[in-house]
């Protein structure tokens, strides 16, 4: 089963959490945390938490832990699997927490060089294939059968605040939450809320829109993260203000920006991080990619459905 991060470890774990009187992670000393080590009780922030066989622990306690011949303390049981450190979501701990996020943002930059270099590159990247767009265009693209625009433009921008907007929301919200989840569910949250955005851009903007950016895939990182400050029973505040004064932006502006994309890739990352930090420990990967498997099929079928119109 799984256990409650926050055990009753401390004083500062009963009743009510203000973010002021929280302690500090004790590796990362700007980042408050109500979670602890159930072995040394030192403070811990999410990054540092390791799903241990008995609650969390820190990457020094697990490393102890695993190391033991044995595996394990005395008087304690351990599963084969659960002798090696893994995160909160059961991902696997790497030496670089970041690696895939640093990827993500050097792909993007360096589509966003390309179709500068390559203007004409943009419209077979787009979700609908005309940049501008244009009404005789309108039905081109993925209509045409042409799915692979679905991913492309989830890593397409034209404009340089587009591009430097996605990409610092990426880094503040995806280093954290790949570091939780580790590499493949991180990637797999990523790319399943980037195409749940398109594919509702694709069912609802009125053609021609084009489409494009990984405003999609950041507001799935949104919502994964607001899933995941309530799991660890953070302060929520800071994480819905700032989705609050995105949505604000995404309503106020909606004759430029796709908000189907937004509200698409956000539904489906609060969803996929649900089952990421809830799923039960003993079927936690078989729901973690069922989860995804399930959005990846609602995103076929809208696809269909929608080309069906259109054609
Ligand atoms: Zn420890
Ligand atoms: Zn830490």
């Amino acid at each position: 089963m799984d256990q409650a991060p926050d055990g009753p470890q401390g004083p500062e774990d009963q009743g009510p959490r203000h973010a002021r009187s929280l302690p500090v992670c004790h590796r990362h000393p700007d980042r408050e945390t109500g979670i602890r080590c159930t072995r040394c009780e030192r403070p811990i922030c999410p990054e540092c938490m390791v799903d241990a066989s008995v609650g969390f622990q820190c990457p020094e306690c697990a490393r102890g832990g695993a190391s033991r011949p044995g595996g394990g303390i005395s008087g304690v049981k351990r599963a084969p699997e659960a002798s090696r450190p893994r995160t909160l979501a059961g991902g696997t701990i790497t030496a670089d927490p970041r690696l895939l996020t640093k990827i993500l943002i050097g792909i993007n930059v360096a589509v966003f060089v390309a179709v500068h270099a390559w203007p004409s590159l943009l419209d077979r990247l787009v979700l609908v294939g005309a940049w501008p767009p244009a009404p005789f265009h309108s039905t081109e693209g993925v209509a045409e059968g042409e799915w692979y625009r679905l991913v492309t433009s989830v890593f397409t921008h034209e404009a340089v605040w587009h591009v430097a907007f996605n990409m610092l929301s990426l880094w503040w919200l995806g280093g954290p939450l790949e570091a939780v989840l580790g590499r493949v569910r991180y990637l797999a949250l990523y790319l399943c809320s980037g195409l749940a955005g398109s594919a509702l851009t694709y069912l609802l903007a009125p053609s021609p829109s084009a489409s494009l950016g990984a405003s999609g895939a950041v507001f799935g990182l949104f919502g994964a993260t607001a899933v995941l400050v309530r799991r660890l029973n953070q302060d929520m505040r800071p994480i819905l203000a700032l989705l609050a004064i995105n949505l604000i932006i995404t309503f106020g502006w909606k004759d430029e920006i796709a908000w189907q994309a937004h509200i698409g890739g956000l539904v489906a990352g609060i969803v996929i991080g649900y089952a990421m930090v809830h799923a039960p420990r003993r079927r936690r990967a078989l729901i973690q990619y069922g989860t995804c498997a399930l959005v990846l099929a609602a995103v076929v079928a809208v696809t269909l459905l929608r080309t069906a119109q259109l054609t």
